[in-house]
């Protein structure tokens, strides 16, 4: 369908990938009725924020909203969710029971916390069964995970009349919140089955840098270690959190952050195609979703965290967790679906992502491969501040800086020209 017969264009998910989706509709020319559906009652607004500053630094709401210049000229239905999709007569049906009709469809809904299952056992005479599980019946009121604002406001709460938290999960967001709940001067231990910090992020030769900043800022470290049960008392409170190894870890509160899932259970009854693995829509490599016969349907994209696609730059299906991901490819989605005329390149954008730990900047770019060699071009472990480059088969996949922003736009580049270790070093 061209850009001259879409008459209605349906978002769902009205956060960052969402709403620069229909952003860039309208910057590329669409007219015609735009209706974002947000399942979140807020403004839009970005969550990097939620576990740096917004814990450490008391940034309100105001400081994460995404500014959004066409805001007057979409439909934004709050506080709503998208329940069922039929793609026969092109409608989304909505929490609200009411019915949207579109002549094209962004789905931009992203992903959701996975839920920490996990035995309780208690002490006392009215003990609630030990297995009770999370989630079947009450939880435990000082558990949290972190996706939106609010979560991120409990947990500098919970933070205020509090000495010790335990944090499950060393991924960048557990180890972020760490970091901000360390620097309001918390005794913060991390745990996580992986016996080593980031190795599958950015590889093993950074987990004993990143280890070893870890301790220096006071957080212990619990590695290679499992959650086995949580003890709670009988009003609800997690006050240990036990592991594989029977020790246990005292904690006031106690944040997870165990990755994500995307958000499509209102497509499983579609003839969507969703990732076997995980359940995210699967587009092919112009952002095109695919139906269940793997045919990519004209009139439906997809972008941001919720989206698989083919990276034809590293012949690789990906599905991207990072922020400049759900902006670039809601771009390139938008175009897609308006038949512009290079709207059939592939999406190329080459990942990127940033995290703020210990006191640190770090930004990651390209992949970095089990079977990739790594070497530290500029600067040095010791002062904070390198260039890292990852490469396989002599051309450069990857690159890790700390301290070097410039540095990494330009490896970026390379990394996009698919540059020998040679080429990108200039020699
Ligand atoms: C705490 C935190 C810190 C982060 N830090 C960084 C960072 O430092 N660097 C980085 O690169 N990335 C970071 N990220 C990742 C980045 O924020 C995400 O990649 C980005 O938010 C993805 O945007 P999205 O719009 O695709 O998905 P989401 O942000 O998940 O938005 C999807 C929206 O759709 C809504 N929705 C879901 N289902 C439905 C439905 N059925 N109907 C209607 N609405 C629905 C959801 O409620 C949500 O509002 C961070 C993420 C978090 C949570």
């Amino acid at each position: 369908m061209k850009l001259a017969a879409l008459e209605s264009v349906v978002v769902v998910g009205g956060s960052l990938a969402g709403v620069r989706a229909g952003e860039s509709l309208r910057n590329y020319g669409y007219k015609g009725n735009l209706s974002i559906i947000s399942g979140e009652s807020a403004l839009p607004y970005e969550r990097p924020p939620l576990s740096k500053q917004v814990i450490s630094s008391n940034w309100d709401f105001s400081r994460v909203t995404i500014t959004n210049k066409y805001e007057d000229s979409m439909n934004f239905y709050r506080g709503i969710f998208a329940r069922a999709l039929d793609l026969n007569s092109r409608t989304v049906l909505l929490t609200n029971d009411r019915e949207l009709h579109f002549d094209a469809l962004v789905i931009a809904c992203g992903a959701s916390p996975r839920i920490l299952n996990l035995p309780i056992e208690t002490a006392g005479p009215q003990a609630i069964p030990t297995d009770m599980v999370m989630g079947q019946d009450a939880p435990p009121t000082n558990l949290f995970a972190l996706r939106t604002f609010d979560d991120a406001i409990r947990i500098r709460e919970s933070a205020i009349n509090s000495s010790r938290v335990v944090i499950i999960g060393a991924g960048f967001i557990g180890l972020e919140i760490s970091s901000s709940l360390a620097s309001l001067g918390l005794d913060v231990t991390v745990i996580d089955p992986a016996a080593t910090l980031l190795s599958r992020a950015i590889g093993e030769s950074f987990s004993s840098y990143f280890e070893t900043l870890a301790s220096q800022k006071g957080v212990c470290l619990k590695l290679g270690r499992t959650p086995k049960s949580f003890k709670v008392t009988n009003s609800g409170k997690i006050t240990q959190v036990l592991l594989d190894n029977d020790e246990s870890c005292d904690a006031d509160f106690v944040v997870y952050g165990i990755g994500v899932k995307p958000a499509t259970e209102w497509l499983e009854s579609s003839n969507i195609s969703l990732h076997e693995r995980d359940r995210g829509v699967v587009c092919d490599a112009t952002c095109a979703v695919l139906d269940k016969n793997g045919r990519p349907l004209d009139t439906v994209v997809g972008c941001g965290d919720v989206a698989w696609f083919h990276h034809e730059l590293f012949d690789e299906n990906m599905r991207i967790e990072h922020f400049e991901n759900a902006v670039s490819m809601a771009q390139a989605a938008a175009k897609r679906l308006l038949g512009l005329s290079d709207a059939r390149i592939p999406y190329l954008d080459v990942p990127f992502f940033w995290s703020d730990l210990f006191g640190l900047k770090l930004q990651f770019v390209g992949r970095q491969y089990s079977d990739s060699k790594v070497d530290i071009v500029e600067g040095d472990l010791a002062s904070n501040k390198f260039l890292a480059l990852f490469h396989h088969q002599g051309v450069v996949t990857g690159a890790l800086g700390v301290g070097r922003p410039a540095r990494i736009v330009a490896m970026r580049n390379m990394i996009a020209q698919r540059a020998s270790l040679d080429d990108a070093m200039g020699r």
